[in-house]
């Protein structure tokens, strides 16, 4: 298949959109609210190793939740099964940053990808040590460049992350989390802030794509079973509530993020990132969702 003739079809389509864009940047986080909703971008790599990309996918942007992936694949790696003590598999069903299904379920948040639930996997790291450092070592490996936080964005989370310090409140008095909030915050506001290209998403994801083994080195990232664990929960609960609906459509193992990325697993096959920072009303980015929606169109590619 011609992957770069194929993203370069899908550019092609989709730039004019840009135009008309649909959706608003996130505005509540301000250092957000800034970047320009005009630009697209989508690169890929094989498990062969091949890349393609086009449009703006050599353009770093604000990584955001698709950040919690890679904290999950640490603290998977360190705790193993112990990861699973404190946080559930299940689809929430109600918004990313909702307070309300913690009440009920007795400060256990239902999967890894909510905010609470990444920020209780950003409180397993910091039991293991410089979760932040540790974060952005591991991203530095898979892309095979250094990888940095945007320290305006981190500031700005931390400036009005008023509703993830009430999860982060709200778990601690449930016992859920260890260490002290301000800390976790801390390190959950970083990894948020990371800023990251298309390419070097698709590159960093290519673990993901196969046997849990590091694209470039091929050495163990995760296990085979535990791969497949991480790409069910992206199918399950990597697209906020819109979950069902990628599922229909696109079809593959999906992680958005408020900064308009949304990276895409076809397995034993590729890695695949798009980028375009207005997002729906379902907080995925509106082009972004297009892209994938092209792509799949496009290759047939889709594990259904
Ligand atoms: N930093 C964002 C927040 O905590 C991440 C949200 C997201 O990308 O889903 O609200």
């Amino acid at each position: 298949m011609d992957f770069q003739a194929i993203l370069d079809e899908i550019d092609d389509e989709l730039r004019p959109r840009l135009d008309a864009v649909e959706g608003k940047v996130a505005s509540y986080i301000p250092a957000l609210a800034r970047v320009s909703p005009r630009q697209f971008g989508i690169a890929l790599r094989t498990c062969a190793g091949e890349t393609a990309a086009a449009g703006d996918a050599a353009v770093p942007f604000s990584i955001q939740s698709m950040s919690k992936v890679f904290s999950l694949t640490l603290a998977i790696r360190a705790l193993g099964e112990a990861m699973w003590d404190r946080i559930g598999r299940e689809p929430s069903g109600s918004p990313f940053n909702s307070l309300v299904q913690l009440e009920s379920e007795r400060g256990i948040p239902r999967n890894p990808f909510i905010n609470a639930g990444a920020i209780a996997v950003a409180d397993r790291l910091v039991s293991q040590g410089d979760a932040l450092a540790e974060l952005l070592a591991l991203l530095g490996r898979l892309c095979g460049e250094p990888i940095h936080v945007d320290a305006e964005v981190a500031q700005s989370e931390a400036d009005t992350g008023f509703r993830n310090t009430a999860l982060a409140n709200f778990m601690k008095g449930f016992g859920t989390l260890d260490n002290d909030v301000a800390e976790v915050l801390d390190v959950y506001f970083h990894q948020c802030a990371i800023a990251m290209s298309c390419e070097q998403v698709a590159s960093a994801a290519g673990y993901l794509c196969r046997d849990g083994r590091h694209p470039l080195a091929g050495t163990p990232v995760l296990s085979a079973a535990q791969t497949r664990r991480v790409n069910a929960l992206m199918l399950t609960c990597g697209t906020y509530d819109a979950a069902g609906e990628f599922a229909f459509r696109i079809g593959l193992p999906c992680k958005s993020g408020v900064g308009g990325g949304i990276m895409a697993i076809v397995p034993d096959r590729l890695s695949l990132c798009v980028w375009s920072p207005a997002l729906d009303a379902t907080g995925n980015s509106w082009l972004g969702r297009q892209g994938l929606e092209l792509f799949v169109t496009k290759t047939g590619l889709s594990v259904f």
